[in-house]
């Protein structure tokens, strides 16, 4: 293992701090081994990694989402999202103050797996330009947009693959994905 990133964190592993560090862990989708972009990783962190059930031993995060790397800041952040429906992990999510640039490193694996598609199974993507397939009354104002209504420049919802962003009538809304169809 490389003896830079070794010795970054004293040997130890830079999220639980706990075991001695052994792997070398790229952080996706970054690819290239230059140990920026790398979290030294003990064995028991590294088996854990995509383990839902493992909430228990990520409160280690606690303390790693405040190392000064960028690369254990992202993948602290990233691991935390799949807990955020706990108390814990939703209240560290909230109370940190991490560079935008962290949080989109962290986000990007994620999104990846999590693919918005329209009514019809079309995958969506930010920019794209859909049409409404059914009428909705808008929330929270008096405007119904009819069936039909064509919604340029899309946004995904980061969180939730059943929505999007879009602006009808120069308002930005939450549109549910089961109402569009993309326009090819
Ligand atoms: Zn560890």
């Amino acid at each position: 293992m490389n003896q830079q990133l070794k010795e970054r964190n004293s040997d130890l592993c830079e999220l639980c701090n706990a075991e001695n560090a052994i792997h070398e862990y790229t952080v996706s989708p970054k690819s290239d081994d230059s140990i920026e972009n790398q979290v030294a990783l003990c064995n028991t962190c590294l088996d854990s990694l995509d383990k839902k059930e493992a909430a228990f031993h990520w409160r280690c995060l606690e303390g790693s989402i405040w190392n000064p790397q960028a690369s254990v800041q992202a993948l602290s952040y990233r691991i935390l999202q799949n807990f955020k429906s706990e108390d814990w992990a939703s209240n560290l999510i909230s109370s940190v103050d991490l560079d935008e640039n962290v949080i989109q490193w962290a986000m990007t694996a994620l999104e990846v797996a999590a693919v918005h598609t329209d009514a019809f199974g079309n995958k969506l993507e930010s920019g794209d330009t859909v049409v409404l397939t059914e009428q909705l009354n808008v929330k929270g104002t008096s405007f119904t947009a009819s069936k039909g209504t064509v919604v340029k420049k899309i946004k995904l919802v980061h969180d939730n693959t059943d929505q999007i962003e879009g602006k009808i009538n120069d308002q930005t809304i939450v549109i549910l994905t089961k109402f569009v169809k993309k326009s090819l």
